[in-house]
C-alpha cells in the first residue's frame, strides 16, 4: 500500500516551504510539490517589513502585525536578514503624506516593539527599542553633513552621514528618518529552506514536479482525503495545503470552489553603481502608488549592486498588471504580454528601458545615481491578493472546505503565521494529535551551517541569472 502523508503542500514558495518546515518541527509528515528546480523562486522580496513603514496608507494594526510577523521570520532565517537600516523621507512635492504622520506611527511602533520584547526577550532582533528610529531635523542634519565617509557604518548617525553625501535633502520635507527595517535576502532564505527540507526526514521534497490535478475522495471513507496527481504518479494525503502563489485559483478551479482574488505582476530592477566608499541604508522616497510620483525605493546589495522599485506604470507597475477574478473564473488571467514575461522571457529592450526609467526616477533624489547602469535582469513575479482590496498588505489563510487550506500571503513575512494557523486547524480537525507533545528534537532549521547556506545561495543566484554578489549580505553574520 502506498504511503499516506498527513500534509500535501502544493507550491514551494516561501509559504509552502515554511509550512513544510514548521510541520517538520512538530514531527508532522508532509510532501511538498514545486514545479521549478528550487524552492522560493517566485516573486522577489528584499525588505523585511518590520513595522510597515513603506506603507503610509495601511492601518496601525496592520503595521503592528507586519512587525510581529517579520520578527518571527527573522528569527527563523537569521542568515537571510541584512541588518542595514532604512532611510524614510517624503518629497516636498508630495501632497498626500506628512512627516508628522510618520513620526506618530513610529512612536506607536516603539511601544509595540517594547511589548513584544516584554512578552519574549528573543524578539529583540531590531536592536534596542529606543533606537528603532531616529528623527533628523535641519540642525542634526547640518552637524552630520560634512563628516567623512564611513565604510561600514555602525551607528544611525553614520548611516545618515553617508546618506547625506548623496541625497538632495532640499527636495525633501523635514524631518527625515532612519528606521530599523532591515534587508531580506531571498536567495539566502531559499538556500536555508531548501537545505533544511532536504535534511529533514519528515518532508518529501518533490522539485521539478507540477501538480496536474487533485482527486477529492473525502466521501469514500478511507484513511486519506485527497489524491494529488502529477504527470506520472499519484500521492495520498490527509490534508491539502494550496500555496500556489498567484496560481492558487487553478487548484480552486479543479476543486470547483469559487472565491474573489486579485493577482498582480510587478518588477524591480538591478543596477550597478559606484557611489561612495561606504555603505548606505535602503532609501525610501514616499509617493502615491500608481501616480507618476509613486514611491521610489533603492535597495543596496553587495559589490555596488542596487535594486530599484518605482511605484509607477513605467517602472515597477504595469498596465493591466492587476487583474481580478471573474464570476465564472476564480483564477484571474494576465494578458499575453505579461504571460510572456512570466513564463518565457523579457525583451532585452524593455529591461533596458525600464531599468533606465528607474535610474532616472531615483536620480531626482540622488543626483549622482544618474551614472548607474543596468546590472542584471529584473527581479519580477506575480503575487496573489485575497479578496478585492489591492492595498491589503497582511497575509491570509482560509479554510474553505474540510481538510483544505488556502494560503494567500501578500508579504513573505506572513508565511510563518499562516503555517501556524494551518497547524492549529489540522489539530482541530484531528488529523494530528496535540503538537505540544510532538516537537521533533532532531530538527532545527537553525542547524544549517552558514557555509552551506553561502554555497547554495550563490549557486541559486547564478542559476537564476543574477550577479553572484546578490547572494551575500552587506553586513555578513559569522
Ligand atoms: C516586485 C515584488 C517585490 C516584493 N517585495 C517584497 C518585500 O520586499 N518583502 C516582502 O515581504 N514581500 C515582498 N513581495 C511579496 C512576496 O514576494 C510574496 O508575498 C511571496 O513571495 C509569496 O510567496 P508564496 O509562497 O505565497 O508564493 P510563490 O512564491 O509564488 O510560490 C508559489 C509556488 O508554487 C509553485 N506552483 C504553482 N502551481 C504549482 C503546481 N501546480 N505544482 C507545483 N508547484 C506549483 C510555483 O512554482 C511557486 O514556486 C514582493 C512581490 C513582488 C512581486
Amino acid at each position: 500500500m502506498s504511503k499516506i502523508y498527513n500534509l500535501g503542500i502544493i507550491g514551494g514558495g516561501v509559504s509552502g516551504a515554511v509550512m513544510a518546515l514548521q510541520a517538520a518541527k512538530y514531527g508532522i509528515e508532509s510532501i511538498i510539490f514545486e514545479e521549478h528546480e528550487s524552492v522560493v523562486n517566485g516573486p522577489p522580496f528584499c525588505h523585511l517589513h518590520a513595522g510597515g513603514n513603506l506603507y503610509p496608507d495601511i492601518t496601525d494594526e496592520e503595521c503592528r502585525i507586519l512587525m510581529e510577523q517579520s520578527i518571527d521570520m527573522a528569527k527563523l532565517f537569521p542568515q537571510s536578514i541584512d541588518e542595514r537600516p532604512t532611510f524614510i523621507s517624503i518629497p516636498k512635492s508630495e501632497k498626500d503624506y506628512e512627516t508628522y504622520d510618520i513620526e506618530t506611527r513610529l512612536k506607536m511602533l516603539v511601544k509595540h516593539y517594547k511589548k513584544l520584547i516584554k512578552d519574549d526577550p528573543s524578539n529583540k532582533i531590531l536592536g534596542e527599542p529606543e533606537d528603532y528610529y531616529k528623527i533628523y531635523n535641519k540642525k542634526e542634519l547640518s552637524l552630520l553633513k560634512d563628516l567623512p565617509t564611513v565604510k561600514f557604518p555602525k551607528t544611525t548617525d553614520e548611516w545618515m552621514s553617508n546618506t547625506l553625501q548623496l541625497v538632495d535633502i532640499d527636495r525633501l520635507k523635514l524631518p527625515v528618518f532612519i528606521v530599523q527595517e532591515f534587508g531580506w535576502n531571498l536567495f539566502r532564505l531559499a538556500a536555508q529552506a531548501q537545505l533544511a527540507l532536504i535534511k529533514t526526514k519528515k518532508c518529501d521534497l518533490k522539485l521539478n514536479t507540477s501538480v496536474t490535478d487533485i482527486k477529492d475522495i473525502r466521501d469514500e471513507n478511507v484513511d486519506h482525503n485527497w489524491e494529488i496527481q502529477t504527470k506520472d504518479a499519484s500521492f495520498k494525503v490527509k490534508y491539502l495545503v494550496n500555496s500556489c502563489g498567484f496560481k492558487t485559483g487553478i487548484i480552486d478551479e479543479s476543486l470547483h470552489l469559487s472565491t474573489k482574488r486579485l493577482i498582480e505582476f510587478k518588477a524591480a530592477y538591478v543596477s550597478k553603481w559606484e557611489p561612495i566608499g561606504g555603505l548606505i541604508p535602503e532609501l525610501i522616497f514616499h509617493g502615491k502608488r500608481g501616480t507618476s510620483h509613486g514611491m521610489a525605493q533603492l535597495t543596496p546589495y553587495c559589490e555596488d549592486y542596487y535594486q530599484i522599485h518605482g511605484m509607477t506604470k513605467d517602472i515597477t507597475l504595469f498596465k493591466d498588471g492587476l487583474v481580478k477574478s471573474k464570476k465564472d473564473e476564480v483564477q484571474p488571467r494576465f494578458n499575453k504580454d505579461i504571460r510572456q514575461k512570466l513564463n518565457v522571457a523579457w525583451e532585452k529592450e524593455e529591461i533596458n528601458t525600464r531599468t533606465e526609467n528607474g535610474i532616472e526616477f531615483i536620480s531626482k533624489f540622488l543626483p549622482s545615481f544618474e551614472t548607474a547602469v543596468v546590472g542584471g535582469p529584473p527581479m519580477f513575479g506575480a503575487q496573489q491578493i485575497p479578496g478585492d482590496n489591492p492595498d491589503l498588505r497582511v497575509g491570509e489563510v482560509s479554510f474553505p472546505e474540510k481538510s483544505y487550506a488556502r494560503s494567500e500571503i501578500v508579504k513573505a513575512s506572513s508565511a510563518l503565521t499562516v503555517a501556524n494557523q494551518i497547524i492549529a486547524q489540522i489539530q482541530k480537525e484531528k488529523i494530528i494529535s496535540s503538537v505540544e507533545v510532538m516537537v521533533d528534537p532532531n530538527f532545527t532549521l537553525l542547524d544549517i551551517p552558514k557555509s552551506e547556506i553561502d554555497e547554495l545561495a550563490s549557486e541559486l543566484t547564478i542559476q537564476r541569472g543574477y550577479p553572484e554578489a546578490m547572494s551575500r549580505l552587506l553586513i555578513s553574520k559569522d
